[in-house]
């Protein structure tokens, strides 16, 4: 199989050779530090599993497009630093007439590899492949550099377009993705940009060859996108850092800058949110804070309780007919039945057969959780996904309704109620358990122990391609990490029904 481009790989060949990629000017148009930092100390970054699995979503996007713009004759630039540029110059000078993918050409040290070229006339028409639903402003500049290398390479550019994904399209189930990828033509905005991708250029230049910029955090920092330096920049080793105070970034920026690391740093005169003030005052107590209330509300509550939690996924590229890009597809449920001696009984549903789950999912559900008792979930998520289930299946909608209708969110019941320091500003579940109940920890999962992990695993699961062992592995981690959120949320009960 062809080696796909990776833009950590080419990172690394930038390393070696004297080349500045697309995705490094892109860097250093979002920070000139985030470049250098790359660059020189690239172990200083830390790469979440979140934009691991953007990049997957982007190789799986490109894909398509292969698909989508290929024909019995086009041909795909293989990633091979030693051999891409000649094999892309022998292709044009060879008066290729057929699309090109991934075709590579360097201007003045920059090098871009284009992910579509299709012949038009006497030239090229460019096709910028996105995984993402519009365009941005920085796909837009990506669009202008990969003009300025192509014209001054040689290359007669027709139009340059943007493709990104048509959260429209309902796929039919029929392997036919045609109206996928919605077109926008840049041509008149990038040729305005040649003096911007100038500036960049020189800028990247220093970056790269120069001492470290000297940059302050702020918005940047997670614009367009999550740096992958926030641990070195940013105090994230104080014992409750500063963002733990939770707001806005340019907030939060401002007091690191001005030498605040740890949230008992800031002053509490420099708070005016309500939130972070009581985050801040319980911090400085370093005890728990527990407002009286939560334990009335929840004695109230009915027994049998269900607990219960979906796992979703999201894909870019539907899997399933009747689905739209990025719809939250539920794939896995688990439930806590707790009686009134305080038993718990467990039931789950998991099928990784790669068959559309979705009708057997709420079947089961719906029996599962027959006709009453409260059912207690954790933010409105679930809500949101019994919702999309009563539009997929309209027969439903009296049941599953009737779920909706007995749904208790706990989440607005601990943030009314309980912090503690530990928690650095967030009420997520995985932020409130180690609080109330340090015995229990999500990172002593095996493998699947955060939602974007659950979803890739599931759609690994259901790859043909994974073998039966690895499966079987993946299946074990994933109604694993599902139970233990249900189990999670009654432990967070038990524990306000004593506070
Ligand atoms: S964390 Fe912020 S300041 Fe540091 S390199 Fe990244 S974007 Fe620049």
């Amino acid at each position: 199989m062809e080696k796909r481009f990776d833009p950590f790989l080419a990172h690394i060949y930038c390393e070696m050779k004297p080349y500045l990629s697309k995705s490094r000017l892109i860097s250093a148009w979002q920070c000139a530090k985030k470049l250098h930092l790359e660059k020189h100390h690239p172990e200083l970054g830390v790469i979440s599993s979140q934009t691991e699995s953007l990049f997957a979503t982007g190789n799986e996007v490109g894909d398509i497009a292969q698909r989508l713009y290929g024909t019995v004759q086009s041909v795909e630039v293989a990633f091979d630093f030693k051999t891409m540029l000649a094999d892309t110059k022998r292709l044009i000078d060879g008066g290729a007439d057929f699309p090109i993918f991934e075709a590579t050409f360097r201007h003045e040290g920059v090098l871009i590899r284009a992910d579509v070229l299709i012949p038009d006339a006497d030239g090229w028409r460019v096709i910028e492949v996105k995984a993402s639903t519009s365009v941005k402003d920085y796909h837009v500049l990506d669009c202008a550099i990969q003009d300025w290398v192509l014209r001054n390479s040689g290359i007669n550019v027709k139009s340059i377009s943007l493709a990104h994904i048509n959260n429209q399209f309902v796929y039919q189930g029929d392997g036919n993705y045609d109206g996928l990828l919605l077109e926008n033509d840049l041509t008149d905005e990038v040729r305005e940009m040649e003096r911007d991708v100038l500036e960049l250029v020189a800028k990247a230049r220093d970056a790269v060859t120069g001492p470290m910029p000297l940059i302050n955090v702020g918005t940047q920092c997670s614009k367009p996108y999550e740096c992958q330096f926030m641990s070195y920049c940013w105090p994230m080793d104080a014992e409750y850092p500063v963002t733990g105070l939770g707001g806005g970034k340019a907030k939060l920026a401002a007091w690191v800058n001005a030498g605040c690391r740890d949230i008992r740093d800031v002053s509490s005169e420099d708070i005016d949110a309500e939130l972070q003030q009581r985050i801040h005052r319980v911090t400085v107590s370093g005890e728990a804070e527990v407002i009286p209330g939560a334990r009335e509300i929840l004695e109230a509550l009915p027994y049998p309780r269900y607990y219960l939690d979906f796992e979703t996924i999201g894909p870019a590229v539907p899997i399933w007919a009747g689905t739209r890009p990025y719809a939250v597809i539920p794939i896995q449920w688990s439930c806590h039945i707790e009686e009134p001696d305080g038993e718990l009984r467990h039931e789950e549903f998991l099928d990784i057969s790669g068959e559309p789950p979705m009708r057997a999912l709420a079947g089961k559900m719906i029996d599962c959780l027959g006709d009453s008792g409260p059912v207690l979930m954790y933010t409105s998520y679930e809500k949101g996904v019994i919702n999309g289930l009563i539009e997929m299946f309209p027969d439903l909608e009296d049941p599953l309704q009737g779920i909706v209708d007995r749904l208790v969110d706990l989440h607005p019941i601990v943030k009314a109620h309980y912090y503690h320091p530990k928690m650095l500003g967030s009420w997520s579940i995985k932020a409130v358990l180690p609080a109330m109940a340090p015995s229990m920890s999500y990172a002593e999962l095996e493998g699947i122990n955060e939602g974007t992990g659950a979803s890739d695993g599931y759609l690994e699961a259901i790859n043909p391609e994974t073998d039966r062992v690895r499966k079987l592995e993946l299946k074990e981690q994933l109604l694993r990490y599902c139970r233990f959120d249900t189990e999670a949320m009654a432990e967070i009960v038990r524990f306000l029904a004593k506070a």
